[in-house]
């Protein structure tokens, strides 16, 4: 088996197509090779190898012992130096190097070959013997640390003992003498003797980074990130070149455009006679390469070494043409000579990645199509969010669901009353509960972000902070809050009330402090260019759920083309709604009903105005009211008394209707289109106050397109009672007004046995819209409520890789789909299908309802941009 794949002089036995076999650095360092750039020769041991190592119990496949040194050959051939050698000795990076980038692998082993006699021979050789105990030094720490696994702090001490405060970059050849022998006698103590043989060091480290490839880390990373086990890593060893040789060299990094803007400048940072690992330590501050973001630095590489600045350049250019794609260079200086370490498609800022796209298809680089597939759908959330400083310190003290993105910090409170007042006196902050409920919309709107112990990504937390655009964290369940004492606890950490603390949406983690944010990219066009090229090739509709005419006319502005989902619930937490929701609660007779009904209605009416104002000439789909109705009365004891004092009833009638409402399970009980059936004189009243909002803003000359949804339907004839209420209702106003407004009716579909009888259900429905977060909760049986008790052990035990809430489960779930899909059009060919659960902005969702053949999905207008972009990506083919 070949295992060492060899490149330099020109030449390499590998290609950048070989990233599988050869890991992402080893194969664009071949390339970079073929490219004719000025590499130092190396080799790459393969994956293959890594995998065998692991196959066989730490052995290595056969002959790859003689295969490295034949590579160890090639290599003091093209130098001209010797491995271990007392003349030229030739020194190797050890680096690691997977197909996938993988955070928590081996560190690199640089000036791997130096002992006792060839650290005199490169002292004498370069004649600069400080270089060569720098090397030493630098070397017998990390060899230590990353192969000997010595903690880093043993060395740290020991520098101290001898040189207090002093840095080792402060140090003299002979305290840098000094300073070695410390280290060795650290390593001595530690694992017994330090290998001075240099072919032991090299052997080391290949098995060191193997092993690295299997710590708890590295697995637990695969794990989350859908990474095969058996990508293994690559092993890459190469010729050292040297940027702390004095002032005529260096080390840098550069990117070849702007990696938080995207814009198309060349961009980097770089050190004066310095190794790598000093400009990503942090321990140098390093100065930028020319002067595009910093005017003012005198210290740019293109003042200090105008030549390899142009030589520079010019290979970025190159490489930036030759991968087509936005490129992170490693490059080293050596007395004058510009040396490529590594090249790679660069990160990016979400605003970044969508502007370099955007300008490259300008550019003539890429096609519209390369553009669309490059850019990861749910990065459009982020685009217009702050997002954390890269650069800012920060302290995690815990970690929960993702569940809206963006960054924010502020000081803790825990009411909604409170974040109302503090918001008020002009603080900032963060709302954080076990769980929100609809009575929290007020102190979540004025809240910079949202944290829960408890809930998944569709619980009410989660779905009104998305909708909100506000960055939010779920169920975090290692932190302990405590409404009694003000506080919560993470860890050992304790957070009061009044702390600031800093939330970060798009990764579930909380920070002590205010962490530094940068403030969101302001949009230069370049999105709606991208999302204009997406509307071109989707044919899944992008439509928004707004339950307020604010949030339809956010969703408009970001490209929904209707309503899919219009939740009712809210437009009773209005204060004077939500009072005469709760005499109708504990009314006693029709009449008493009707009247506090009749106070609710032009409430509604408002509202509904306002939406249908806002989507002039585009659908909006009613969700008629589905929530339990005990969710409109207070549950803390405290407030049942006062709540009963306003209504003017006695705490002991309200007490006795809370008991009577009481549901073991509410999430199935008395909700949905089963309240309809009890009460249809509530469903009458949001009928009326739709249809009259209706014809109020068409005699304005508003063209409104009404779809009125039945929520919970699970037997075609509940849908067709109900829709017998809907049109009564709906032909006695329009009567009434002398008006004709075509509107229609359908279902929510979110139970199974929907599902199984579509086609009678379709009977009476003229769309179907699927509610895919109570379909996924029937379908598996569970409560979001209560998933969190068990769904982190699922995840730890590796049976759940995502919560089927927030991923759509293709698998399950989506049979109830297809089967729903066919039957209805069975009975009616031309049946409108859309989805407005949570799944409607999610692409692994919106793959498979494409393919399901559904017309529309429907998102929180924060994600319509991602749903367009994911609807072209299933048009394309991409998922
Ligand atoms: P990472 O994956 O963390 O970027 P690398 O393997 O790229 O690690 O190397 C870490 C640092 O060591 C980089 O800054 C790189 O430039 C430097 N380095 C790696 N190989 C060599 C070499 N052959 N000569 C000089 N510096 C090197
Ligand atoms: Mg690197
Ligand atoms: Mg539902």
């Amino acid at each position: 088996m070949k295992v060492v794949y060899q490149f330099g002089g020109g030449e390499a036995d590998g290609s950048a197509a070989d990233k599988q076999l050869l890991g992402g650095k080893g194969a664009n360092l071949a390339e970079m090779t073929r490219l004719g750039l000025p590499v130092p020769p190396g080799f790459t041991i393969t994956t293959e190898a890594c995998n065998h190592y692991f196959a066989s119990d730490h052995t290595w496949p056969e002959g790859m012992e003689e295969q490295v040194r034949t590579g160890v050959a090639r290599v003091e051939a093209d130098t001209g130096k010797r491995f271990g050698g007392t003349e030229k000795p030739l020194l190797f990076s050890v680096r690691s190097g997977a197909p996938v980038s993988m955070p928590g692998m081996m560190d690199t082993v640089l000036n791997l070959g130096l002992n006792d006699e060839t650290v005199e021979a490169l002292a004498l050789r370069s004649g600069r013997p400080r270089f060569a105990w720098d090397s030493y030094r630098r070397f017998l720490q990390m060899f230590g640390d990353v192969v000997l696994q010595i903690h880093s702090s043993r060395f740290a001490r020991a520098c101290r003992e001898l040189f207090a405060e002093r840095e080792a970059q402060e140090l003299d050849v002979d305290e840098l003498k000094l300073l070695c022998v410390a280290y060795k006698r650290v390593i001595d103590g530690a694992v017994g003797s330090f290998p001075a043989d240099p072919w032991k060091q090299l052997y080391a480290a290949i098995d060191a980074v193997f092993r690295s490839f299997n710590t708890q880390r590295a697995r637990y990373y695969r794990r989350t990130h859908g990474i095969p086990e058996d990508c293994g890593t690559g092993v890459n060893v190469q010729a050292m070149v040297f940027g702390n040789m004095g002032d005529t060299s260096a080390t840098g990094v550069a990117f070849t455009r702007d990696p938080s803007s995207g814009a198309p400048i060349f961009f980097g940072e770089w050190l004066p006679n310095a190794q790598g690992e000093d400009v990503v330590a942090g321990t140098h501050t390093p100065q930028p390469l020319n002067n595009h973001r910093d005017p003012d630095s005198t210290e740019t590489l293109e003042r200090s070494m105008p030549q390899v600045y142009e030589a520079l350049v010019q290979v970025q250019e190159r490489l930036e043409s030759h991968y087509r794609d936005m490129q992170d260079i490693e490059f080293t200086v050596e007395d004058g000579d510009l040396f490529l370490l590594q090249t790679r498609n660069g990160k990016r800022t979400p605003a970044a990645a969508v502007q370099i796209a955007v300008d490259m298809v300008e550019e003539g680089i890429i096609s519209e199509d390369d553009a669309l597939g490059r850019i990861e759908p749910s990065l459009l959330e982020m685009v217009l969010r702050p997002v954390l400083d890269p650069k800012a310190q920060r302290k995690v003290i815990g970690k929960g669901l993702p569940a809206s993105p963006g960054a924010a910090s502020g000081r803790v409170v825990f009411h909604s009353e409170e974040a109302q007042e503090l918001h008020d006196r002009g603080e900032q902050v963060i709302l954080v509960r076990l769980e929100t409920s609809p009575e929290d919309i007020q102190g979540m709107t004025v809240s910079e972000g949202i944290l829960t112990s408890r809930g998944v990504q569709t619980s009410h937390a989660a779905v009104v902070a998305r909708g909100m655009g506000k960055p939010c964290v779920v169920g975090a369940t290692d932190i302990a809050v405590d409404y009694g004492r003000q506080l919560f606890y993470a860890g050992d950490t304790v957070i009061r009330r009044g702390d600031w603390i800093t939330l970060d949406g798009s990764t579930g983690e909380i920070m002590e402090g205010n962490v530094p944010t940068l403030p969101p990219a302001t949009d230069s066009g370049a999105m709606s260019r991208l999302l204009a090229w997406a509307d071109d090739r989707a044919r899944l509709q992008v439509r928004a759920n707004a339950d307020t005419g604010r949030d339809a006319q956010r969703a408009r502005e970001l490209g929904a083309v209707g309503i899919g989902l219009c939740r009712t619930e809210h437009m009773f937490f209005q204060p004077v709604a939500l009072r005469a929701m709760r005499q109708l609660i504990l009314a006693e007779d029709k009449r008493s009903r009707q009247r506090a009904l009749s106070q609710v209605l032009p409430i509604q009416r408002q509202d509904f105005a306002a939406i249908f104002r806002a989507m002039n000439g585009l659908p909006v789909t009613v969700r008629l009211l589905d929530p339990p109705l005990h969710e409109f009365l207070p549950a803390a004891p405290e407030d049942i008394s006062q709540v009963a004092d306003d209504l003017g009833v006695r705490p002991e009638r309200l007490r006795e209707r809370l008991e009577q409402l009481h549901e073991s399970n509410p999430m199935m009980g008395h909700r949905g289109c089963r309240l309809g059936i009890t009460s249809p004189e509530i469903y009458a009243t949001q009928v009326r106050a739709l249809m009259e909002a209706a014809v109020e803003v068409s005699r304005e000359g508003v063209v409104v397109l009404p779809e009125i949804m039945v929520p919970l339907v699970a037997m075609s004839e509940e849908l067709e009672s109900m829709r017998k209420v809907i049109v009564d209702t709906a032909e006695l106003v329009l009567g009434e007004l002398h008006e004709r407004i075509d509107y229609r009716v359908g279902t929510m579909i979110e139970l199974p046995r929907a599902c199984l009888t579509a086609d009678r259900v379709a009977e009476h429905a003229d769309f179907f819209s699927f509610g895919t977060n109570d379909l996924t909760q029937m379908a598996w049986g569970f409560s979001r409520d209560d998933m969190s008790k068990f769904f982190n052990d699922y995840m730890h035990h590796g049976l759940l890789r995502t919560s089927p809430l927030a991923t759509f489960d293709v698998e399950g779930v989506g049979q109830l789909v297809e089967t729903a899909v066919r039957l209805g059009r069975k009975t009616r060919p031309m049946l409108k299908v859309g989805i407005c659960g949570e799944h409607g902005g999610e692409p692994v969702g919106i793959g498979f309802f494409h393919k399901a053949g559904l017309d529309y999905v429907s998102c929180s207008p924060f994600r319509v941009p991602v749903a367009r972009l994911a609807a072209a990506h299933a048009a394309l083919g991409l998922i």
